[in-house]
């Protein structure tokens, strides 16, 4: 049961309705949050399920996560979310969560976390050391104006011109191009700035130093924290991953259980969309139709009308829907085509005897660079040694990605392929033998949207349907970014935003 800070039934919505399409994780956010101010909500979900890309599954004393693996607690909207929805409790930390390793010359090196460490690491050569280290006196703040100036040249720059300008060559090749693989499915060269890390393109704007810029902004929360009442929110780690005892799935049981069975209307595929009025009227109100695999949506679809409608459906999908405003239909040709990424997860265990070389930590991530040493993965996660109880204890749980920008071909290989494949690297990089005593496959056709060059056309055609169509928003992570926190905020400032439209309307 969610606690009362959310509760607020006395609110205008009161007597208004809001569909939301899509129950992955900003959709169930955006039904909650109305919810809680009494507006009525009805969430349609074309798979048979919610949660979207967050998904947990366990077997045989194995619990494993098929999307999204932990998250963060940057956004202030997802420590609300978590205190409101009563789930701290079930909070689960990784041990060791600090213990990171990229491969280097075909080994797990750890990734250093503090400058002395990289000074010992063996990661990256003297010269890259050096660079890292003077970037915030070649960076400097009083330098603001040339760095806004070099931004303003660069206004559409890839990610890795963005980080070579500031750290080199190798700390593209062995740090940054890992890291974006792992998270996001993409590489430096495709992924753009102003879209991919929004809020590094604007420190260096502000700061002109990245490491600067982090670490002043981090002060400046941190001293604005000390406004905060409650001092257990001082106290966290708000940038720590995490899980939940259960996997992620918790957060999503728990948001669905908010938002109501009755108001969650699964296997409801929207077809179309059209938003009626008369030409009297001063306001209108939406219809949507969906498949009717679901026979309770079918008299949704038929009878019900909404003040509002929250997209959080992927922009591949409300292509293949049919909008209509007024008696004239709405044509989204102007809508450009998205670029996905597709992953295939395996998740495999091993007898502990079996694996030679076995590491404490969070995973490891595999540089492009390292495809030289016949390394084909992106990364893998140790995922009982960030969570030991999610396997039984005589065995090692591990998570490979495979595919993203850099394999996107191996992402849709048979299971026996991508079986080959990630024992050949578990044996390289952890010395894991034999075969795994159990294995599944989870393919993402579409897992990431790329954030490509020319994304901003995306989000301008988003905008302008935005605009044209009265009481439609979007939400999601085709707008707002791809981490599980961004999608919670986005679902949360979406739903502030419908209530003071909700107030606005007649
Ligand atoms: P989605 O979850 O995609 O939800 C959209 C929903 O819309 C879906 O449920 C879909 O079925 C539904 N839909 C589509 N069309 C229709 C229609 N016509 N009618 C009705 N419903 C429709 N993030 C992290 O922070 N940490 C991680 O460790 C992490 N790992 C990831 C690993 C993988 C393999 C993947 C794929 C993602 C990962 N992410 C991670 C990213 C994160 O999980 C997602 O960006 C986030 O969950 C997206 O939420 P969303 O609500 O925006 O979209």
């Amino acid at each position: 049961m969610a606690t009362s800070q959310a509760k607020d039934t006395k609110s205008s919505g009161s007597g208004k309705s809001v569909a939301i399409v899509g129950g992955g994780v900003s959709g169930l956010t955006a039904a909650y949050k109305l919810k809680s101010k009494g507006v009525k909500v009805i969430l349609f979900e074309s798979e048979g399920y919610a949660g979207g890309k967050i998904r947990s599954n366990s077997e045989n004393g194995f619990l494993w996560d098929e999307g999204a693996n932990t998250m963060t607690e940057s956004e202030k909207e997802v420590g609300r979310l978590i205190d409101e929805l009563n789930i701290r409790d079930k909070q689960q930390f990784p041990l060791s969560q600090h213990k990171r390793y990229i491969v280097r010359n075909g080994k797990p090196e750890l990734i250093p976390s503090d400058p002395i460490s990289l000074i010992k690491s063996s990661i990256l050569s003297t010269q890259s050391k050096l660079k890292l280290l003077m970037e915030p006196f070649m960076w400097r703040s009083s330098d603001q104006k040339s760095s806004a100036k070099v931004s303003d040249e660069y206004s559409k720059e890839s990610v890795r011109s963005f980080f070579q300008r500031h750290f080199g060559k190798e700390v593209v090749d062995y740090l940054i191009d890992p890291f974006v693989a792992g998270t996001s499915g993409g590489d430096p060269d495709s992924l753009y700035m102003p879209y991919a890390f929004p809020e590094l393109w604007d420190l260096e704007k502000k700061y002109g130093s990245i490491i600067a810029g982090v670490i002043l902004s981090k002060l400046k929360a941190k001293s604005s924290d000390k406004g905060e009442k409650n001092t257990s929110v001082k106290k966290r780690n708000t940038r720590a991953s995490f899980s939940f005892h259960g996997g992620m799935q918790v957060l999503i049981d728990s948001l669905s259980k908010e938002v109501g069975g009755d108001n969650l209307k699964l296997n409801s595929k929207v077809l179309s969309l059209a938003y009626n009025y008369e030409a009297k009227s001063p306001s209108g109100t939406w219809s949507i139709a969906c498949d009717t695999r679901n026979p309770g949506t079918k008299d949704i679809t038929r009878k019900q009308s909404f003040d509002a409608v929250i997209m959080t459906a992927p922009v591949s999908s409300v292509q293949e829907m049919k909008f209509s405003l007024g008696r004239s239909p709405f044509v989204l040709d102007f809508l450009p085509k998205v670029s996905y990424l597709p992953f295939s997860l395996l998740v495999t265990a091993f007898k502990k005897e079996s694996v030679q070389r076995p590491l404490e930590g969070f995973g490891v991530l595999v540089p492009s660079i390292e495809q030289k040493n016949e390394l084909k993965t992106l990364g893998t996660l140790f995922s009982s040694m960030m969570f030991p109880d999610r396997a039984p204890s005589d065995q090692y749980l591990y998570t490979t990605f495979i595919g993203g920008s850099r394999n996107r071909d191996l992402a849709g290989a048979p299971l026996h392929v991508l079986k080959e494949m990630v024992t050949a690297d578990l044996k390289k990089l952890l010395g894991a033998e034999g075969e795994p005593t159990f294995i599944k496959h989870i393919h993402w056709k579409n897992a990431f949207p790329l954030y490509d060059k020319d994304y901003n056309l995306v989000l301008e055609a988003i905008g302008k349907m935005e605009k044209s169509l009265p009481g439609f928003f979007y939400a999601g992570n085709n707008k707002d970014g791809l981490a599980v926190g961004k999608a919670i905020t986005s679902g949360s400032k979406v739903a502030e935003l419908v209530m003071s439209y909700l107030d606005n309307k007649p």
